[in-house]
């Protein structure tokens, strides 16, 4: 075996991903952080006032060096990031056109990217993941942000048995990120309760889901993390609004990227179908 055939090192490679991440992610200015209300999968094929909402949105970003996701739909024990080159696209619902699951966002992924993310997060070790891929909560949205699938796209595991504090503490320990020209988008629903939907309701939403919704929007815009991250002091219309986490997570993720006296803005802001509540924020 000549030496050229020997396999280098993980070691060397791990070197070698860092230096590239020097040379191609950064230093910019820090990139706005999203947080994107996703509701149903046949959002990423139909264009309507949602999809134009990120389709607008995407165009006032300057064009980033990857993507960083946190989806709703992936949990697990522990932080993950995928680390693939060219993540698959998963099809994670059921119940949908033949159209929908034809849909294919082949985005490259970015090892560089994971291994950067694993590097700045301080208070786990997250581990290198190659068999996930871009869940629908990541390429429904994703899609309309970029069309053409030419930025590459990572995902970050949502740790199910961790606080919400957990989550928006460990989100503070990516702000690096953003001036590497790393675009951050948490992708879930504020409020998401799928056993109350209303199908025969599509554009307006339970007095309980506006009046969550509405009480976000006030704490996102006065800045008062802490009411939001302690969201299950909020009584009955936040427990029927947020009956399990992982839509609502996200959320914590891009307000734990919010800079001190950093602008933000809410755009999308719908409640439908009873108790879907679209409400995106933009920070920066
Ligand atoms: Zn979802």
């Amino acid at each position: 075996m000549s030496a050229l055939a020997l396999p280098i090192s993980a070691y060397a490679m791990k070197i070698n991903a860092l230096s590239k991440i020097v040379s191609e992610f950064g230093p910019t200015k820090p990139m706005p952080v999203l947080f994107l209300g996703h509701g149903s999968p046949m959002n990423a094929i139909e264009l309507n006032e949602f999809s134009k909402g990120w389709r607008t949105v995407g165009k006032s970003l300057p064009v980033p060096n990857a993507v960083l996701c946190i989806s709703a739909h992936w949990e697990t024990k522990g932080t993950f990031v995928t680390a693939m080159q060219k993540p698959r696209t998963i099809h994670d619902f059921g119940g949908f056109p033949q159209e929908l699951f034809d849909v294919q966002y082949p985005a490259p992924g970015s090892p560089e990217l994971a291994l950067e993310a694993q590097r700045q997060l301080k208070m786990t070790e997250a581990g290198l993941d190659e068999s996930w891929g871009l869940d629908h909560g990541a390429w429904s949205v994703i899609k309309h942000l970029y069309p053409e699938a030419n930025i590459p796209v990572i995902q970050l595991s949502l740790d199910y048995s961790k606080s919400p504090q957990y989550h928006y503490d460990l989100a503070g320990e990516l702000a690096e990120l953003r001036k590497k020209g790393i675009l951050i988008v948490g992708s879930g629903n504020m409020v998401h309760n799928l056993r109350t939907i209303d199908w025969r309701n599509p554009d307006s939403g339970f007095d309980w889901a506006v009046e969550a919704d509405t009480k976000m929007r006030e704490w996102i815009a006065a800045g008062n993390h802490q009411a939001l991250i302690d969201y299950e002091k909020g009584g009955k219309a936040f427990s029927m609004s947020i009956p399990t986490p992982e839509h609502y997570l996200p959320l914590l993720y891009t307000l734990g990227l919010q800079g001190k006296n950093e602008e933000v803005s809410v755009f999308n802001a719908k409640t439908i179908m009873g108790s879907i509540s679209m409400t995106s924020v933009k920070i920066g």
